[in-house]
């Protein structure tokens, strides 16, 4: 895909940076990346209705089978233990786990239907009510980081490698159907850029020309935190999705480190606690995150020990750590290199919720292994501390304000020339 340069007098605010770029007029398959922090500000696709449209319709049909039919089977000593989806939960919910419940069905079923059905609607440019189309656009831009689809696949085939060593494992139609969701998502979310999606709502507010090249803090002007649109300082609700927008995320600093505190604080019983609690022929055996990591390991499954310790272990801490550092290099005078502070924080942003993946791994078992007193898992306590930790970091680099560590890098230079 193409870098372009800047030539026309479309105007856009990178909203990491906050460098005023003219925009290129894109040809099908182009991108258009900020200059400065080489963020990508639009990204146009050849016929992205059709395909927009097509692709999230399918993926809401695959959606539906693969909550109709079986998912996978297992069979222990001649006994069968079959489930479905929608089974997962009944079992959760039985053992009153309902919270995983909730997450479970939130993350993988309807936040994703919900931005699927979304992008359907705007991409086939049915006939909408504006406010409706705001609700759905804003909501869907919002949501799409909380999706976990892939991730919930991942979960499933790393629960496998542990399956395999109870008994026979096997999939069912809805497995295939949910395989074919997951791709079909991920296909839907590639044509979900904001911009096209915006501008199909309504067109950009006008604002005078400004001086590219220049941060729009120094001429007066913000970017939409909820659709991009450049608006006045002076301004409170952008006129094009009614939200209030501010010239920098207020307290930006300080409510991302009390998350991070508060992440650290559930981390601990995250990861002292049992996670999981396996009953096999009377014995029950508590097993902690690095306890189930070291089994792996003694069961000689290396790969996936890997994937389990490099997201339930290695991501979370260095996902704190880069945070603190994130903040403390914007808060004090350290900030050296920016290119390499936005790499940490695109990083930060999309590898956070990778680390769903073991509570996925134990949703599947929980609803799989279930034979009575021969052979069951159950979630425990610790689990629950681990996903509010994924969530709370989500949160904590959602709060956080990249364009302050552009702002102490101007200060930084005009500090050095004076
Ligand atoms: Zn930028
Ligand atoms: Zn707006």
């Amino acid at each position: 895909m193409a870098k372009l340069l800047p030539k026309s007098k479309h105007q856009a605010l990178c909203p990491h940076c906050d460098l005023v770029v003219d925009m290129p007029s894109l040809n099908a398959n182009q991108k258009a990346q900020c200059p400065r922090c080489e963020t990508t500000l639009s990204t146009l696709w050849s016929e992205p209705f059709k395909r927009a449209s097509t692709y999230s319709l399918a993926a809401l049909f695959m959606l539906v089978l693969s909550n109709l039919f079986s998912f996978v089977t297992l069979n222990v000593a001649g006994l069968s233990s079959d489930i479905s989806l929608v089974s997962i939960l009944d079992i959760m919910v039985e053992q009153r786990y309902d919270l995983l419940a909730f997450l479970f069905m939130v993350f993988v079923q309807i936040l994703p239907a919900f931005c699927m059905f979304a992008l359907f609607c705007i991409s086939s440019r049915a006939n909408l009510p504006k406010a409706v189309k705001i609700f759905l656009v804003r909501w869907l831009i919002r949501l799409k980081h909380w999706c976990m689809v892939e991730i919930f696949l991942v979960g499933v085939l790393v629960s496998f490698v542990k399956l395999i060593s109870y008994g026979q494992v096997g999939v069912g139609p809805s497995f295939i159907a949910f395989c074919a969701y997951c791709v079909l998502h991920v296909r839907a979310f590639q044509y979900a850029d904001k911009k096209w999606l915006w501008d199909l709502v309504e067109s950009q507010p006008k604002i005078r020309l400004l001086e590219p090249g220049k941060t729009g803090i120094s001429q007066g002007v913000k970017s939409c935190g909820c659709c991009g649109a450049i608006l006045e300082n002076a301004s409170i609700e952008c006129p094009r999705c009614y939200a209030h927008s501010f010239v920098r995320k207020p307290q930006s600093i300080q409510i991302t480190m009390a998350l991070l505190i508060g992440s650290i604080v559930l981390y601990l019983p995250a990861n002292l606690l049992p996670i999981m609690n396996t009953s096999a022929f009377g014995n029950s055996i508590d097993s902690t995150i690095m306890a189930g990591v070291i089994l792996l390991i003694n069961e000689g499954a290396l790969p996936i020990a890997l994937i389990i310790f490099i997201a339930s272990v290695l991501v979370p801490s260095l996902k704190m750590i880069a945070i603190a550092w994130l903040c403390w290099c914007t808060k004090t005078k350290k900030v050296l290199n920016g290119h390499r502070m936005m790499q940490v924080y695109e990083v930060v942003e999309f590898v956070g919720r990778w680390s769903m993946v073991d509570v996925f791994v134990i949703a599947v078992l929980v609803g799989l292994v279930s034979f009575g007193n021969l052979m069951a898992v159950f979630p425990a306590r610790g689990v629950i501390f681990f996903a509010f930790v994924v969530i709370v970091t989500m949160i904590a680099s959602q709060f956080f304000d990249p364009r302050l560590m552009w702002d102490r890098l101007e200060k930084n230079k005009r500090a050095k020339v004076n």
